[in-house]
């Protein structure tokens, strides 16, 4: 059973990339029509396709697949489940539609990047551009008067969306809300390079001011509390700035830096045992998220240096 029910007309598909649980999953609002947020990668598009088939959801009443950003976790499997679905349309930030027709430089950066956790997610197919809708807002009609509008929040990514639905009152961050652990209660950031934390934080404004419920992370699963949680990734990302600024001012290393954000943020004390003998997040978390946040440091220390 990969789908569950977790609001009014909107379902969960575990997408168990990997063999993974609690990893990535994309979701279901099933109203008049159906509306699939976030494909997932390439190598789950079979999963997400029996969670369609469980919940009775026929493959021409998809009408859109709404991804929050381009990268292989969430929408590398679009090209792959459009020719599962002869109607869908595919929306995405107008910076992430190239990447969707043509995913070589995507599929080739993220082998460089992500090494093996690349194939884990396999290589995206393309998706025809007359398929795709390109948008940075607006918003698509749900059932009733329910409408899903989109909210343009980079930070994470330059082409980073999410997606507000009405009929629940709740947000589909992407990563633009860091990512959610269900077995701890406990959210930490994802922040690979090119992160901007500038434009992180007035995104989570955003976000904040559409005063949501519920915050549905693709990585992973539904949680409550919405804007306290939203605020509380604020104060966790100031405090990462700030030990990455001070590590990157007095030239401490990757590993360093890393030690003492383990050391001063009592979430990643909670997580640290965990994501360190996890097959993917001990590549991609502990590794990758720290670095955006020295990368950063550096770029706004050398702006500032005469
Ligand atoms: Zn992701």
């Amino acid at each position: 059973m990969p789908s569950k029910e977790i609001g009014k007309n909107l379902y969960l598909v575990e997408l168990e990339t990997g063999g993974l649980k609690n990893l990535i999953c994309s979701y279901v609002i099933k109203g008049d029509k159906a509306i699939i947020v976030e494909s997932g990668p390439t190598s789950s598009v079979p999963k997400l396709v029996s969670g369609l088939e469980e919940l009775n959801i026929k493959f021409e009443d998809v009408e859109y697949v709404a991804v929050t950003h381009v990268h292989l976790d969430h929408g590398g499997g679009a090209g792959t489940l459009l020719s599962y679905l002869p109607n869908a349309k595919v929306i995405v930030h107008p910076k992430g539609m190239p990447h969707l027709v043509n995913p070589d430089r995507l599929w080739s950066s993220a082998q460089e990047v992500l090494g093996f956790v690349s194939e884990i997610f396999g290589k995206p197919e393309s998706v025809p551009k007359e398929r795709i809708i390109p948008v940075t807002e607006g918003s698509f009609d749900l059932a009733g008067d329910a409408k899903l509008k989109v909210i343009e929040t980079l930070g994470h990514a330059s082409h980073s969306l999410s997606f507000f639905e009405s009929l629940n009152n709740g947000v589909f961050p992407g990563d633009a809300a860091g990512t959610y652990f269900p077995e701890f209660d406990v959210v930490m950031p994802t922040t690979p390079p090119p992160f901007r934390l500038d434009a992180e934080l007035a995104s989570l404004d955003k976000l904040i001011s559409l005063n949501p419920a519920n915050l549905y992370y693709s990585h992973f699963g539904k949680a409550s509390n919405g804007v306290q949680r939203l605020k509380d990734y604020k104060v966790q990302l100031h405090l990462w700035a700030k030990i990455a600024g001070d590590g990157v001012s007095r030239n401490q290393s990757l590993e360093e830096i890393r030690e003492r954000i383990i050391a001063e943020d009592k979430v990643m004390r909670q997580l640290a045992d965990y994501l360190k003998s996890h097959r993917i997040y001990s590549k991609t978390a502990l590794g990758n998220s720290v670095q955006g946040f020295i990368d950063y440091a550096k770029q706004i220390q050398g702006n500032k240096s005469p």
